[in-house]
């Protein structure tokens, strides 16, 4: 198949590699030419423009940052929906708020595209081993044609309900997550004090009733798991500032609702404090760093 990818940073960039692994032929577009370049070196086509990698292909999917980023890849004069084939389905696996996931879709029903919003979960290293799971939003008929090429870049390929229903589950997750990384942090970082060696802290909760994944995949103390980012001073992963958006969708969406997020609120608190103090690049899991200093600062 061939398909037009827009965004290829930590995520799209492995994610488009998987495509072109699973022998798909890929047009790749993003603002940063090194970024291009290396998946031109795997076999891909540079485009010029959104407008340029969404034409002649099957299938597009973008990976960006945020909701103003995936308005302007679709709709701006070069946009997406400019070059884009009727019937071709537009996948956007960006997180952003199911309200502009419907937006989008109305503005592509209008050229015969439909906009499936199929945000992931399994971090960059999920996108490099090409196991992600994918939350997607859509018509039944949208989702069997999306299927295929979802398979190329993850394990399990989830069918949510209609469109907004992947973000809403995606953000749902991303708030369980946020919440407790800041408690696994505030947990590890109590036991350092109280005098426990933090791999056996780390070890008795992962065994315990404690145990989740911000626990026993991606520690916050340095030294527990030996591939999570708080090993290689908290660089890759998942970025701060993509969590607190991540939280800022959950609250805003919360209130569209009236429903109460009282720890999801304390805890966008918390990593924007991080932003504020500057470590929003780094991995989320140095909220860690509130509570203690490793001396990787
Ligand atoms: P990133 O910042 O590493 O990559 C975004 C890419 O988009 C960059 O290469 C940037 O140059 C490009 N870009 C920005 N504006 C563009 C435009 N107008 N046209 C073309 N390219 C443009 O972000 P990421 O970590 O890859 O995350 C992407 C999305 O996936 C975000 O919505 C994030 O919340 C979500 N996500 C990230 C992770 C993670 O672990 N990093 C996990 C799950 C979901």
């Amino acid at each position: 198949m061939k398909i037009g990818f827009i965004g290829l940073g930590n995520m799209g960039a492995p994610m488009a590699l998987n495509l072109l692994k699973a022998g798909h032929a890929v047009n790749v577009f993003d603002l940063n030419p090194q970024a291009v370049q290396t998946l031109v070196d795997a076999g891909a086509t540079a485009s010029a423009s959104p407008k340029t990698a969404a034409t002649d292909v099957e299938c597009v999917v973008t990976m960006l940052p945020a909701a103003a980023h995936v308005r302007a890849v679709l709709s701006g004069d070069d946009g997406v929906l400019a070059g884009i084939a009727r019937g071709v389905p537009i996948i956007d696996s960006s997180t952003i708020d199911p309200a502009t996931v419907k937006a989008c879709a109305e503005l592509a029903a209008p050229h015969g595209n439909a906009f499936v919003d199929a945000p992931v979960s399994g971090g960059t290293g999920g996108a490099a081993a090409g196991t992600l799971t994918f939350m997607v939003g859509g018509s039944a008929e949208v989702y069997e044609q999306v299927k295929t090429v979802l398979s190329a870049m993850g394990k399990n390929i989830v069918h949510c309900g209609d469109t907004g229903t992947g973000q809403v589950a995606k953000i749902c997750n991303n708030l369980v997550l946020g919440i407790t990384m800041a408690g696994v942090a505030e947990a590890m970082s109590l036991g350092e004090k109280l005098g426990i060696d933090p791999k056996v802290l780390g070890g008795i909760i992962n065994t315990s009733t404690g145990r989740c994944w911000s626990a026993d995949t991606y520690n916050p103390f340095p030294g527990v798991i030996e591939t999570a980012p708080s090993t290689r001073g908290y660089s890759g992963g998942f970025g701060t500032d993509l969590m607190l958006k991540d939280l800022g969708l959950a609250t805003d969406a919360a209130k569209s609702v009236r429903q109460p997020v009282y720890l999801g609120a304390l805890a966008q608190q918390l990593y924007q404090t991080m932003s504020t103090q500057g470590a929003g690049r780094l991995d989320f899991s140095a909220v860690i760093r509130l509570y203690r200093h490793d001396g990787d600062a």
